[in-house]
């Protein structure tokens, strides 16, 4: 896997070393494990939900800077796998998850791979996690259609925001970073996640 990573240009060791370390198997629930965990695409979580292929894990932490003691927000916990990947490069990481089961078992498999220090909460994403903000940086693993206003104001400045915008059949996956109250893009590619839902009422 590791070296398929850096033929697809991940060059930052320091990941792909965190990556070879972290069980990605173990964060997949069993129903749904199989020969191709390793594989570099999406697997089923359940809930109709997936963990990110290993390509985009490990681009999406690349283009956060991940390092140690970087205050780090994610939206959409999942698995935890990703979580687990910046906690295990030295990264504080806080995570939210909407969906009770996932946000359940996400915060098992942390704490039985040795994951503890990892914050998670249930609840929607879009709210932010403010009595911990401002972060360094923010990842957002599912996709909302605009970047969500609470996020902007709890990054910190000059920190980064990583996500994908946009509707399933229309994504870019971007990079911002935040000048004042603005953010300014750094990069952009084409991907598919699944979208960031609204709690129900
Ligand atoms: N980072 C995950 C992949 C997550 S898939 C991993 O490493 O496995 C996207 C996740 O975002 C799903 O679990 C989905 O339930 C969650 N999600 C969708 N809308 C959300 C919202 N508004 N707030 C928090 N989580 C949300």
């Amino acid at each position: 896997m590791v070296m398929h990573l850096r033929r697809l240009g991940i060059t930052d060791d320091a990941i792909l070393e965190a990556m070879q370390r972290v069980h990605r198997h173990r964060f997949i629930p069993a129903a749904f494990r199989g020969s191709g965990d390793y594989g570099d695409h999406p697997c089923p979580i359940g809930h109709g939900q997936t963990i990110s292929q290993p390509y985009i894990v490990a681009y999406m932490t690349q283009r956060l800077r991940a390092k140690p003691g970087l205050k780090v927000l994610e939206i959409g916990t999942g698995s935890g796998y990703q979580a687990a990947v910046l906690a295990e490069l030295g990264a504080e990481v806080w995570s939210i998850e909407i969906v009770p089961a996932l946000a359940a078992h996400a915060r098992a498999v942390l704490d039985a791979e040795g994951f503890r220090e990892v914050r998670t909460r249930l609840g929607d994403g879009h709210a932010g996690w403010p009595e911990a903000a401002p972060f360094d940086a923010i990842i957002v693993t599912c996709a909302p259609t605009g970047v969500p206003p609470e996020l902007i104001r709890q990054l910190r400045h000059d920190g980064r925001m990583v996500l994908p915008i946009g509707l399933p059949d229309d994504q870019r996956l971007l990079t911002l970073r935040k000048e004042g109250d603005r953010l300014v893009p750094e990069d952009d590619i084409g991907v598919r996640f699944v979208p960031m839902v609204r709690p129900e009422p």
